[in-house]
């Protein structure tokens, strides 16, 4: 049996928008989470589903993706993974990454990917063998992080890169159910993009029913995202900016969305 048909991800509100990510391989056991907002919530998905945490992931040290990182390490043992830039400011960091390491959590190898920009630390998380991605607050669904600590240059690059690396038929996890504001502003960019519009529409309806937006996949976002999109003539065009460098564009979108 392979690893995708033993692997069960479950995805959970946290905080106001944040979300908890739990990776589990039925066959060995290995129970993994990607960042921590907050340790209640874990905890309680924990319980019902009966896993038994191994391992966290943790992308970027802002506090709401690290705030209940010290309670559920100690409730649970977990073996907790982080970038080496963060190692002053998360103390419950057992092993740290850069850029190109991968981790062993069980069976999954895992791949870490920098993708500096939001802050200087982030690191986005991939697991070839079950094609799932965690994008912490780099990439987004219709969406990408704000810049804070890096400059748009580097958050464009960082974008660019996840484009190269990811397989269009990669699933996307993140840290934030920003979707329906992202689809609102996105379709400000692109208004003549009809794959926009239809999942503009969808994201309303899905939001309406308090449902979770994503999942999203690379697919989907190099067909609608607009911080994606960049380095397409017709999002230039649409901006005034015909012939300009993606990473022109990308910055004049970038600011247009801080300017929202
Ligand atoms: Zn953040």
């Amino acid at each position: 049996m392979s690893l995708s048909d033993t692997t069960e991800i479950h995805q959970f509100a946290c905080l106001d928008d944040n979300f908890g990510v739990l990776i589990h391989d039925r066959e060995s056991g290995t129970t993994v989470a990607v960042d921590v907002p907050d340790a209640a919530a874990y905890e309680a998905v924990l319980a019902e589903t009966g896993w038994k945490l191994s391992h966290i992931l943790i992308t970027h040290h802002h506090w709401d993706h690290v705030q209940g990182l010290g309670e559920l390490k100690t409730k649970t043992g977990a073996v907790v993974i982080g970038p080496e830039r963060s190692r002053q400011k998360i103390s419950e960091l057992d092993r740290t990454v850069e850029d190109g390491d991968d981790v062993l959590c069980g069976p999954y190898e895992v791949k870490a990917i920098a993708t500096p920009g939001h802050t200087l630390d982030q690191i986005s998380w991939y697991i070839p063998s079950i094609k799932v991605a965690h994008t912490g607050d780099t990439l987004f669904a219709l969406g990408c992080g704000r810049v804070f600590e890096g400059d748009k240059e580097m958050m464009w690059a960082s974008l660019s890169h996840l484009m190269h690396r990811l397989p269009d038929d990669t699933t996307i996890y993140c840290g934030h159910e920003y979707t329906e504001a992202n689809a609102k502003f996105a379709v400000t960019i692109e208004p003549g993009n009809e794959a926009l519009q239809a999942r503009a529409k969808e994201i309303a309806d899905i939001r309406a029913l308090g449902k979770p937006t994503l999942p999203t996949t690379m697919a989907a976002e190099k067909a609608t995202n607009p911080f994606l999109r960049a380095g397409e003539a017709s999002v230039a065009d649409a901006l005034g900016m015909a012939g300009q460098p993606a990473e022109a564009v990308f910055a004049e979108i970038r600011t247009r969305k801080d300017n929202a």
